[in-house]
């Protein structure tokens, strides 16, 4: 599965994806991540955690002079995240398009966001927004070692090779 030999480019290309506390709460693990399978995408990370104020700081960095800053943090360490780290073609747009709008209430039918939940506060899941934020967080969230290289066996059926 690289992009060396599918020669296509990108196809390395990683985003952090988070089921938030209410997502764990609301039992949705499974249906998130089956839609990133599903899509194509490859699962290089994984793992459930309690995320700190510190790791969340820094994740939220562009975000703590925002009124509803302490709220977010309040929500985030609420309880158990599931982190992931998908991985494929563009994946970090698709990705965010898969999400939906961050306001649920502007999220599409057949978005996570758009068919799971209805208030910003709420809003079930994160998606890093660029190539070089998911890099970022990736690196925040994900030691090298929890990062797994594999090659998937129907890669020819996602890619041409
Ligand atoms: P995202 O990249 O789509 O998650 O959106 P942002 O990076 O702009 O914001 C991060 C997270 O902060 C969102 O997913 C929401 O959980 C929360 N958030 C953003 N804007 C608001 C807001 O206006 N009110 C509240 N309560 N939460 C917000
Ligand atoms: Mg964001």
């Amino acid at each position: 599965c690289y992009s060396t030999t599918s020669g296509i480019p990108g196809v390395r290309e990683r985003t952090l994806i988070a089921v938030k506390p209410d997502g764990v709460q609301r039992r949705l693990v499974g249906q998130i991540m089956q839609r990133f399978e599903q899509r194509g995408f490859k699962l290089v990370g994984l793992k459930m955690l309690k995320a700190s104020d510190e790791l969340l700081s820094q994740h939220y960095h562009d975000l703590n002079k925002k009124p509803f800053y302490p709220n977010l943090l309040r929500y985030m360490t609420s309880g158990p995240v599931v982190a992931m780290v998908w991985e494929g073609h563009n994946v970090v747009r698709t990705s965010r398009m898969m999400v939906g709008d961050t306001n649920p209430a502007e999220a599409h039918p057949g978005t996570v966001r758009g068919d799971f939940s209805i208030h910003i506060s709420r809003n079930v899941v994160h998606a890093s927004d660029s190539v070089e934020g998911a890099q970022r967080e990736i690196q925040l969230w994900f030691n090298r070692k929890e990062l797994m290289d594999w090659d998937c066996c129907d890669h020819s059926n996602t890619y041409q090779v």
